[in-house]
C-alpha cells in the first residue's frame, strides 16, 4: 500500500522538490503551506501527474489548532500518516543588537514551535502503527552558527534537539526521527541575498557548486526507505563538504 507523507513548507523550493521526490518513490502526497491556496494546489496537481494521490492544505506550522486538524483529517481520511516532513522555514535576519524581537520570536515560532506542532500531532499516530518516519529540516547554521542569523540558528539548533529527543522516545516504536543540515540551496528563500554574498558562499563549498533542492530531496527519501531503518536521531550534512 503508498504511504502516506506530509510535507511541509512545499508548495516551493525544498519542500516542492522533496514532495516530488517522495511522490516518485511512490508515496501519496500532502502539501501544507501557508501560501494562497492556489499555488499549494498548483504543486499538488503537477506532482498528481507522477500518479500518486495529492492533496493540498492551507495550514500556517505555528497555529496548534489548525496543523493539529490536518493531521487528524489525513489520519481519518487517507488512513495513516507514515511520513512526516518538517521543512516550512523562514529567515529574517539581522545581527544582533539590531534584531528586532518580533524577528526572534516570529523565527522561532515558523521553524521550531512549528516543527514541535506537527511532530506532536503525528507522532501518536505513528506510535500506534508502530512506524514511521520523521525527518526536519535543519541548516548548517544550527550546527556552526552564523553572523545575522540568531534567531535562524538557535530555530535550526533547536531542531536538533527536538530530533534527538523525539528520536530517543519513538526508537521502540519503530519511529525513525532525523534531520537534515543542508548548506547553501538555490530557492527563493536564497535568490534574494546579495551577489557578492553568492560568491562567498560558493568560495566555502569544497564541491564547487551550489546545492540543489534536489539534493535534499534525494537524502530526504533516503532517509524515509526502508534501507534507512536502522538509523534514527542523526543530523545528515548535505552541503557539499562546507561543515566537516
Ligand atoms: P522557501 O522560502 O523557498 O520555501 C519555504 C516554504 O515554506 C514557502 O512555501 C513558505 O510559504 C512556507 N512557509 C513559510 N512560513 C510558513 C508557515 N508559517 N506555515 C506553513 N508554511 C510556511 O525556502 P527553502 O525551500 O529555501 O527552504 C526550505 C527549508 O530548508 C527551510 O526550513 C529552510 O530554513 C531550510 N534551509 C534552506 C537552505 C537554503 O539554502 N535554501 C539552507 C538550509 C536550510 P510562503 O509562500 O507563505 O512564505
Amino acid at each position: 500500500m503508498a504511504r502516506n507523507a506530509i510535507v511541509t513548507g512545499s508548495a516551493r523550493g525544498i519542500g516542492k522538490a522533496i514532495a516530488t521526490r517522495l511522490a516518485k518513490d511512490g508515496c501519496n502526497i500532502v502539501i501544507v503551506d501557508a501560501c494562497p491556496i492556489e499555488n499549494s494546489q498548483e504543486t499538488a496537481d503537477e506532482i498528481a501527474k507522477l500518479g500518486v494521490e495529492t492533496r493540498a492544505v492551507r495550514c500556517d506550522v505555528t497555529n496548534t489548532e489548525q496543523v493539529n486538524e490536518v493531521v487528524e483529517t489525513i489520519k481519518n481520511e487517507m488512513g495513516s500518516v507514515d511520513i512526516l516532513v518538517n521543512n516550512a522555514g523562514i529567515t529574517r535576519d539581522g545581527l544582533l543588537v539590531r534584531m528586532k524581537e518580533e524577528d526572534f520570536d516570529l523565527v522561532i515560532a515558523v521553524n521550531l514551535k512549528g516543527t514541535y506542532n506537527f511532530t506532536r500531532a503525528a507522532a501518536p499516530i505513528m506510535m500506534k502503527q508502530r512506524s514511521g518516519r520523521i525527518v526536519s529540516i535543519s541548516s548548517i547554521v544550527g550546527l556552526q552558527g552564523n553572523a545575522g542569523q540568531v534567531n535562524y540558528s538557535a530555530s535550526k539548533a533547536g531542531i536538533i534537539g527536538i530530533t534527538k529527543s523525539v528520536a530517543r522516545e519513538l526508537a521502540p516504536r519503530g519511529v525513525t526521527v532525523n534531520a537534515i543540515a543542508p548548506g547553501y540551496v538555490e530557492t527563493p528563500m536564497t535568490e534574494v541575498l546579495p551577489e557578492k554574498v553568492k560568491e562567498a558562499m560558493l568560495g566555502a563549498i569544497p564541491a564547487g557548486r551550489y546545492g540543489q533542492p534536489e539534493d535534499i530531496a534525494n537524502a530526504v527519501a533516503f532517509l524515509c526507505s526502508e534501507d534507512a531503518s536502522y538509523i534514527t536521531g542523526q543530523v545528515l550534512s548535505v552541503d557539499g563538504g562546507m561543515h566537516m
